[in-house]
């Protein structure tokens, strides 16, 4: 009689997993960048459920605690202090955008390429403009500079007022990996249009949210997600009664540089 019920606990506990299971070529954002700037920080998915969704991609952290790299189907936690942490599985998140990473195509940088030049470069090799695509740059950086955000303290101060006061880190000589997102334009508002790229050292001992650099040499592995999921924090909280209506182009611009 114990084999049925087994069984049966067994295929509860495969389901949720099954149901979660990432879907190649599809991008799956939690919440909208416009509620990130207007100070909507509260986690709505846990880092365990978001790795569940996609092995890639970049975000922050609860209360704004940092910036998120999901590498390889792992967390790591840039803090303001510019160290890297592994957050607990339980760690949530109020935005972040992940992927099944499975490359599509590839090439090889001669640099030196800084950020501008790589937008460039992308541009070239990725034609559709309207697409997303997850994008990991492996390489010698000569120089990195990359910045985070201090966890913060309710009533939440908007994006734009934190990131006034934003620590950054400038790197020398180091290796490391870029993953990042280049979003669409009509994705305004809700997600992050054009390249929006956190960096991890190859020792795992520095990264952040990417200012500038330039690239030595390296390989970019790109994957072209024609999906666009986006799940919305339910629930009663600061999401719902978050202000979402207005154009905050100008202040995404001043927060992202
Ligand atoms: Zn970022």
């Amino acid at each position: 009689m114990r084999k049925p019920l087994l069984l049966l606990a067994l295929a509860a506990a495969l389901l949720p997993a099954c149901r979660a299971a990432p879907r190649a070529g599809t991008l799956v954002q939690v919440s909208t960048i416009d509620a990130l700037l207007v100070g909507v920080y509260d986690g709505s998915m846990s880092c365990r459920e978001l790795v569940r969704r996609g092995d890639f991609g970049i975000g922050t952290f609860e209360r704004l605690d940092g910036e998120m790299i999901v590498l390889g189907g792992e967390v790591f936690q840039v803090k303001a202090d510019g160290k890297v942490y592994r957050p607990s599985p339980d760690t949530r998140t109020p935005f972040a955008a992940v992927c099944a990473f499975e490359p599509g195509s590839s090439f090889e940088f001669e640099g030196p390429v800084d950020f501008e030049g790589l937008k460039r470069l992308l541009d070239g090799v990725l034609p559709n403009k309207n697409l997303f695509y997850a994008i990991r740059i492996d390489g010698a950086f000569a120089r990195m500079k990359t910045r985070s955000v201090p966890a913060q303290q309710k009533p939440y101060p908007p994006l734009a007022e934190v990131t006034k006061h934003q620590p950054v880190f400038r790197m020398e000589n180091v290796a490391g990996t870029i993953v990042g997102l280049r979003c669409p334009p009509f994705v305004k508002g809700v997600g992050v249009p054009g390249c929006h790229l956190h960096f991890l050292s190859a020792d795992r001992s520095r990264g952040g949210h990417v200012l500038d650099f330039s690239l030595g040499r390296g390989t970019c592995a790109v994957d072209r997600c024609r999906r666009f999921v986006l799940l919305l924090p339910g629930g009663d909280g600061a999401f719902g009664r978050a202000d979402l209506g207005r154009d905050r182009g100008e202040e995404l611009e001043r927060v992202e540089k």
